[in-house]
């Protein structure tokens, strides 16, 4: 383990500081080519292993925790500094891994709520490249309800106990720390009794297992609680205000998955399933380039990513200024799943049978456009689903009234659950 060492304050200017880092990318990163990336795969310990290494040599000369503050081991920079550092660090190797939810979600939520100590132990530790923070909000009786959970967290003596169940902790297995939700006081209304605690994932009473997804991967994880012990320096913002640590968690997912986050650093495809499918490239494969239907379905799709990347630009610039809420990130990540979408179902269109039967020769490698298939729905789900983000776009961008909600205002142990 590293120390954290308090980042001098910087009197450079963008250009100054983007200079600086060419410089030393070039002699200390490994370089790559950006358009055929050695991706990592999130299911494999190595990968997490090696971005911890690239994390620390990025510590070590100076250009990692951008935005963050100094005194947890940041440099204190704008957004600018980031998008400036993300243009020179594309044609070489970066931790992408460590964004989300470990920099863009969870460092961001605890800076923005969490202790002191909370800040300084492991705002630092992630930014050195020693840890890595996940979440565990989802539940097995669903995640969309997120204000529903049912773990609970009781009081005994000086101490939390914690039981009950989380589920689809996307890279727990390889996680440190985990922003977890619990129901601390049943007899108030949902959003009312909840707290946030921030769990040592290789505590005694944590039972962790993988889940296996149906395309094969293993990134997700289950986790059960059977009496783990937390003092209170685990708790994150107050005792029974953890829907407010909550909602910032959200907000900082939305603008993650969108791409709109100052707190990412590095903006090349994390894996391959982020690359856009060559559409050209399969049509000329399929022997279809010259039809117009194709071109059509090609043209789309290329359009609906280029409107995404303004949409970002856009976005991030509205809410900046004060013109749009900070709930319009939900614009973002919606765009993006559905941009997703359409990009994968226009390349299995295009593919035709050759996605998913060997048919051989150069067609062959369109088999994984039909596993990426199987998967294409995970951005309409991940962060919160598509519905909900249209709820929040209608609720709390467009000023739509809320939706019925038949336990608004009960008090959570007199709200009918499942069968009762
Ligand atoms: C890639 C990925 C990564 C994830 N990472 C994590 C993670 O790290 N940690 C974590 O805790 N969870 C994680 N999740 C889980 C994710 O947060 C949940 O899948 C999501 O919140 C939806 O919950 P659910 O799957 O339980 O669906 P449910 O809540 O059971 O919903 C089922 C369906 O009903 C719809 N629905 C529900 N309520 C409403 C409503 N009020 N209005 C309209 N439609 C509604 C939903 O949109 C959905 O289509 C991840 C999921 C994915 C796909």
């Amino acid at each position: 383990m590293t120390e954290t060492v308090t980042a001098p304050e910087t009197t450079e200017s963008v250009a100054e500081f983007a200079a600086r880092a060419r410089a030393w990318l070039a002699e200390n990163m490994p370089r790559i080519d950006p358009d055929n990336p050695p991706f990592s795969v999130r299911a494999d310990q190595q990968s997490w292993d090696r971005a911890k290494e690239l994390q620390q040599r990025l510590y070590a000369g100076g250009f990692a925790g951008i935005c963050f503050p100094r005194e947890y081991g940041g440099l204190g920079l704008d957004f600018a500094y980031q998008k400036a550092f993300n243009d020179e660090c594309r044609c070489y190797e970066m931790p992408l891994i460590l964004n989300t939810p470990s920099f863009t979600i969870c460092a961001a939520t605890i800076l923005d709520v969490g202790s002191e100590q909370q800040k300084r132990d492991r705002i630092s530790a992630a930014i050195r490249g020693d840890e890595i923070l996940v979440q565990l909000l989802s539940e097995p009786s669903g995640g969309s309800d997120l204000a529903g959970v049912i773990t609970r967290a009781d009081r005994k003596d000086d101490k939390w106990i914690i039981n009950g169940a989380k589920t689809w902790s996307t890279s727990a297995f390889a996680g440190d720390y985990g922003l977890m939700l619990a129901r601390t006081d049943w007899t108030v209304p949902k959003h009312q009794g909840l707290t946030m605690f921030l769990v040592p994932l290789n505590a005694p009473g944590i039972t962790m297992r993988r889940i296996k997804e149906v395309n094969g991967n293993e990134e997700f994880c289950e986790e059960f609680f059977d009496g783990l012990e937390l003092g209170d320096d685990a708790v994150v913002g107050d005792v029974n205000d953890g829907w407010t640590v909550a909602s910032r968690q959200l907000h900082h997912e939305r603008r993650a998955v969108g791409g709109g986050s100052e707190f990412a650093s590095g903006t090349g495809a994390e894996n391959a399933n982020e690359m856009p499918p060559d559409h050209v490239r399969l049509a000329e494969l399929t022997g279809q380039g010259d039809d117009a239907r194709v071109q059509d379905l090609a043209g789309r799709a290329l359009v609906r990513r280029l409107v995404k990347k303004q949409l970002i630009d856009h976005v991030g610039a509205a809410i900046a200024n004060g013109s749009l809420p900070p709930n319009a990130g939900t614009l973002i990540r919606l765009f993006h799943a559905e941009t997703t979408e359409l990009e994968v179902d226009t390349a299995l269109a295009i593919a035709g049978t050759a996605g998913v039967v060997d048919e051989g020769g150069e067609l062959a490698g369109m088999l994984d456009i039909g596993v990426r298939y199987l998967s294409r729905q995970t951005g309409s789900l991940g962060g919160g689903s598509s519905e909900m983000a249209r709820n929040v776009i209608g609720e709390r961008v467009l000023g739509f009234p809320r939706e019925f909600a038949a336990d608004r205002g009960v008090p959570f142990n007199e709200v009918k659950r499942g069968r009762s």
